[in-house]
């Protein structure tokens, strides 16, 4: 990596410190271990430590860093954790999330994003995240249940609910909710006594779930 590019991604760790949006060591050192560029388009390179979504293809985004930080941290990742990530997209949150956590099943749309997101991820020499194509809407039964679930497009309250079914007893699943290109809310569910106990942040505009 450039010495340039080295020094832009320390301002933006000071600035995502400073804002409060990167509180733990451990996510701290995600970002400064994982190359943003790594999962953007050649040309998008030097805008890698912007805090900014940029295209990634397919009309979809790789999400702002600040956005990736504060999901992060609201995820609590941990060591022993096996986890679903919905919207794979580009692969850099799964590649934030995969030092800090044990494994990572990301499900993607646009069978050229998968391939974008195996790419990027090889690349960058990650091997505890496997790039899953395909509809993400009924979560990944087949490895139920998760400690911890991250939805990366908009989703209606339905399928945060039934999403939460996929979650172990103390797991945290974080999406933003509401209805596409309406108002979309990013929140929390922790499954409590098995039930899901939901907490709303902030508003935010993502990218809608294709059905
Ligand atoms: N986490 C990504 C951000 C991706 S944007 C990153 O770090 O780059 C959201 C992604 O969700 C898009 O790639 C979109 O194609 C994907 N998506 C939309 N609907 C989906 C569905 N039903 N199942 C799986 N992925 C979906």
């Amino acid at each position: 990596m450039s010495s340039e590019l080295d020094q832009r991604k320390e301002s933006l760790i000071a600035h995502l410190k400073q804002e409060g949006y990167l509180k733990s060591p451990a996510v701290e050192s995600a970002f400064r271990r994982i190359p943003r560029e790594n999962f953007l388009p050649k040309e998008l390179e030097a805008s890698a430590y912007s805090d900014h979504p940029l295209p990634i293809g397919s009309g979809q985004t790789i999400s702002a860093p600040h956005m990736v930080a504060i999901m992060t941290e609201l995820l609590q990742p941990a060591k022993t954790d096996k986890v679903l990530e919905i919207g794979a997209g580009s692969g850099y949150q799964a590649a934030i999330l995969s030092p800090l956590v044990k494994k990572i099943f990301t499900i993607e749309f646009f069978p050229e994003l998968a391939s974008l997101a195996k790419r990027n991820l090889s690349r960058t020499k990650i091997t505890n995240v496997e790039v899953i194509p395909g509809d993400g809407s009924k979560g990944y039964p087949q490895k139920a249940p998760f400690d911890k679930i991250i939805v990366t497009c908009s989703i209606p309250q339905e399928i945060f609910n039934s999403l939460g079914k996929q979650l172990k007893e103390g797991g945290i699943l974080v999406a933003p909710v509401g209805e596409a290109y309406g108002i979309q809310m990013l929140t929390t569910g922790r499954k409590t006594g098995g039930k899901l106990k939901t907490r709303e942040y902030f508003g935010c505009v993502f990218v809608p779930l294709r059905t």
